[in-house]
Formats: C-alpha cells, structure tokens, sequence
C-alpha cells in the first residue's frame, strides 16, 4: 500500500505534467476573447484604429498615381546572369555637331541629342558589362568622322555584322517641331517577319523603358516598323544582318525632357531601363541553330540541323522537355519553303535537300519559336553541297 507522501507527490509530478500545456490553452482562450471583445469594439467604431502596413486589397484610388520615378538605384537582378556571354553591339546615333552653334538635333536649350545617346550607351555598357555580356560600341567619341551619313550608317551596321553580334541596339532620342510630344517608341526592319528576333528584344526594351522612365504617355503601340519613317526604313538597321532595333526613349524637344535629359542620373535610369530589358530579353532564351554535320552536304540526301531553344542548355528542372513550339518552325532553302521533318525530342530538323540541287554554296534559313516566343537569331546558314 502506497503511503500517503508518495501519493501527493504523484499528484504534484501530474499536475506539473499537465501544466505544461494547459496553461498556454488556458492563456490562448483568455487572450483571443480579449482580442474578439477588442475587434467588436473597433467595429462599433468605439477604438480609434492605428495606422498600420496599407492594406493591399484596400489600397485606395490615389496609391495608384503614376508618380515621378522611385530614389534612384540600380541593383543588378539575379536574371540578369543570363546575359553572360551575349554579343551587343551599342550604336550612339549620331555624332558631334554637322552645324555647329546651330539647331541641328539640339533640345530647345541646345542639348545635342549625339551626346545624350553616348552618355546612355556608355552608361548601358557598364551595365551589361557587370552581367557579363561582350560589349562594343559602334562609336565612343563624340567627334565629327567627316563621312557622309549614308556611308556613316552603313559602317555602324557593319561593326554588328563584323560582329555576328546577338543584337545591335541602336540608341536615340526624339523630336517634334511640337514641344508638346515625349513618348518611347521601339523601331524593327521592314515587316514584323524579317525581324523576328529583334522584334523581341523591342518587346522587352519597351517594358524595361516604361519601368525606369515612367513617362506619362504611351503611344497605342510603341513597336514601330521603320517604313513609318521611310519608304526603305532607317539605313542602320536595313543593313544590319544581325537582329537589330532602334530605341526612341524619348523626346529632346519637349522642353520638360530636355532637362531631365541633361541629368546624368537620368541618363543612368534610361540605360537601366534598356538593361532590365535586355536582361529579361537573355532569361527568356536566345535561340540559335547549327548544321550536325561538317563537310559538303549531297543533293538528294538529307541535311541536319540542330536547335538550341536557348533553354534547355542550361539544364535545371524541364530541360528534357520541348521548349520549342513546333507550330512555328519554319525551314526555308534558297528562300523558298523547303520539305524537313521536325524531331522534338533530339531537337533537330531534317531538311531534304532536292536531287536536282546543283553543286554550289545554298542558304538554308531555319526559324522557330521558344516557349517564350524568342525567334532564333541568326536564323540564315550556308550550305555546301557537293558531288554526289
Ligand atoms: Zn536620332
């Protein structure tokens, strides 16, 4: 029989057992009636409610306004890791003063637009330089060259293709005998299928400006073809062979602009602008192709050709899957559609080359779609065929 000492200290050792959750049960309830009785009285209106975090589902109208842009900063994303690599060509339109003292591409003050489009690309370059990406300027002075400006356009194009850069971003500003018009515009070659690929960087470009600029306008659709300007379009990018656009950020005439656009800090908002979008422009994929095979190809036979999403390279979750949209291959020989067969799972297309192909030097232009709807950037190979 137990004796009555060791039975009390059963109970105590119980009690103390059971107090170690009973107690914060019995706290929890005491504390959520204090806190229902507090949030009836706040309901009647009976407490006065503290300011606290804005709630995002009641934000109201006015936390909307698109206001002057944030305190400047310029932290390079994670994302832009995928531009490591890239081959950019910056072209600064423009260059000196053809009239000095005069008018002549200058803001209502005189602010030339040569030089703000050299300070932007200068400072874009460091950007994309820091992520890693090959950088070239088609001109890093701010000098007459003394050459006709046809033959100065055609040069500027031709550091691109010297290049078989990725893209050639051609870097300008606005202007209308209107000082009222400041707008971003984007302008691709010809006919939006030419320039598949560069029309995709404009994409992204014009979201990255619109982010760093917050201008108060956007036109209805500010990715233009250049044959709104001229009949041929604008010499730099019709003689680029490489994708490439033309960014309008916006307009030295209008008075307001012009300021801004004499402030070096601004300058560096733009060239971000340009760089989120050239950064969100690489993570979405640069598609490219290449022949699987060396040597001549045989007319009757069949020619490989192997493509690179831009994607799945990279590996990571979903590599082994089709990133490519088979809807929108398209396999061209000598400019005319051409028979293939398109194999997803080794990602590579078979194009039958004809028997009656003669002996010579072919261009076979081959184009897809990534899921991000990235166009393969130097989409025109050569082919050799040779005796059969
Ligand atoms: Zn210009």
């Amino acid at each position: 029989m137990p004796r009555r000492g060791t039975r009390k200290r059963r109970l105590g050792r119980r009690l103390r057992r059971s107090g170690r959750w009973l107690l914060p049960l019995v706290a929890g309830v005491v504390v959520g009636v204090a806190g229902l009785g507090l949030a009836q009285r706040v309901a009647r209106g009976r407490l006065p409610v503290l300011p606290g975090p804005p709630d995002p589902l009641r934000t109201p109208p006015r936390a909307y306004a698109w206001t002057e842009p944030p305190p400047p900063a310029f932290p390079i994303p994670p994302y832009a890791r995928f531009l490591k690599g890239v081959s950019i060509v910056l072209d600064p339109g423009h260059v000196g003063q053809r009239d000095p003292g005069g008018t002549w591409k200058r803001g209502p003050t005189g602010l030339r637009e040569a030089e703000v489009n050299l300070r932007v690309a200068r400072l874009l370059r460091e950007f994309l330089e820091a992520a890693g990406a090959r950088v070239v300027l088609t001109r890093d002075r701010d000098e007459n060259l003394n050459r006709p400006d046809d033959e100065d356009l055609r040069q500027r194009a031709a550091v691109a293709n010297e290049q078989h850069a990725d893209l050639l971003l051609s870097i300008h500003h606005n202007a209308d005998d209107n000082p009222q018009p400041n707008y971003t515009t984007l302008f691709y070659h010809a006919a939006a299928d030419a320039s598949a690929a560069g029309l995709c960087a404009a994409r992204y470009l014009l979201t990255g400006l619109d982010d760093a600029l917050r201008l108060d306008k956007q036109i209805e659709c500010a990715v233009l073809s250049d044959r709104l300007l001229h009949k041929n379009g604008l010499a730099v990018l019709r003689e680029a062979q490489v994708p490439a656009v033309l960014s309008e950020a916006s307009f030295h005439s209008n008075p307001e602009e012009e300021a801004r656009l004499r402030d070096p800090v601004y300058n560096r908002r733009e060239a971000y602008g340009l760089f989120l979008g050239l950064a969100r422009w690489a993570q979405a994929g640069l598609p490219r192709i290449a022949l699987a095979q060396s040597g001549a190809a045989r007319a009757g036979q069949d020619v490989v050709v192997n493509l690179d999403d831009g994607l799945s390279s990279r590996g990571g979750w979903g590599a082994d899957q089709a990133q490519i949209s088979a809807a929108a291959v398209v396999v061209r020989l000598d400019g005319k559609p051409a028979h293939y067969t398109f194999d997803a799972g080794k990602r590579q297309v078979h194009v039958s080359l004809p028997k009656t192909l003669h002996e010579s030097r072919h261009e076979l232009f081959v184009d897809f779609e990534n899921i991000f709807g990235q166009h393969v950037l130097h989409p025109a190979l050569g082919v050799e065929v040779g005796k059969p």
